[in-house]
């Protein structure tokens, strides 16, 4: 089962993503995870790519596209696999229906976690007061400047993902605005529909 999420920063699809990870016993590719991975490592992608993830604006198309592509040949891919931040462009998401073309695969499902813009900022204050409180670090590109700017570049480049997938009729919205057990509950009830 290869599944998509979608939803914007703070929609809480990383929280959701642990949960399916467990439960159906696919891995996780989140491409954000991969980056902030490179950058840590001073990899030559690593180098390129840190002042734009700080800045909240996107990587180019070409250079996530091809760590998913390696990503993907992996073992633990085999019985399928969770997006979690990919695609982010129209682009990304033809490059990605290539990809599997060729190896005879394509998505399955792509879940659009639905939340009210208004309560993404009051989330992100909670989980910057909440990082600090246990000592943790917070990511460079949470202060609230650059985060309404990634809240800026979702509604640009990656909401067509919605009608880009609603005429694959493979969108399945999921009310991301309950407790995190209930939206656990509605995506299980999704992704138990079209699972085979
Ligand atoms: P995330 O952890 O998914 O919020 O991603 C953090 C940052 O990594 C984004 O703001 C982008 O700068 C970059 N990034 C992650 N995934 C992608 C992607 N699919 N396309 C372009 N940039 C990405």
């Amino acid at each position: 089962m290869i599944v998509v999420f979608l939803g914007p920063p703070g929609a809480g699809k990383g929280t959701q993503a642990a949960f399916i990870v467990e439960k159906y016993g696919i891995p996780q590719l989140s491409t954000g995870d991969m980056l902030r991975g490179a950058v840590a490592a001073g990899t030559p992608v690593g180098k390129k790519v840190k002042a734009i993830i700080d800045s909240g604006e996107l990587v180019s198309d070409e250079i996530v596209a091809a760590i998913v592509e390696e990503r993907i040949e992996a073992e633990d891919c085999a019985p399928g696999f969770l997006l979690d931040g990919f695609p982010r462009t129209v682009a990304q998401a033809e490059m990605l229906d290539a990809m599997l073309e060729k190896k005879e695969r394509q998505v399955d499902i792509v879940v659009e976690l639905r939340v009210d813009q208004e309560a993404l900022v009051d989330r992100l204050r909670n989980r910057i007061r909440e990082a600090e409180e246990r000592g943790d670090p917070v990511r460079e590109d949470d202060n609230e400047e650059t985060f309404k700017k990634r809240l800026g570049v979702y509604g640009e480049q990656t909401a067509p993902l919605i009608p880009y997938y609603e005429k694959q009729s493979k969108l399945k919205g999921v009310d991301g605005m309950g407790g995190i057990e209930a939206v656990s509950a509605e995506i299980a009830a999704r992704l138990d529909e079209i699972k085979r």
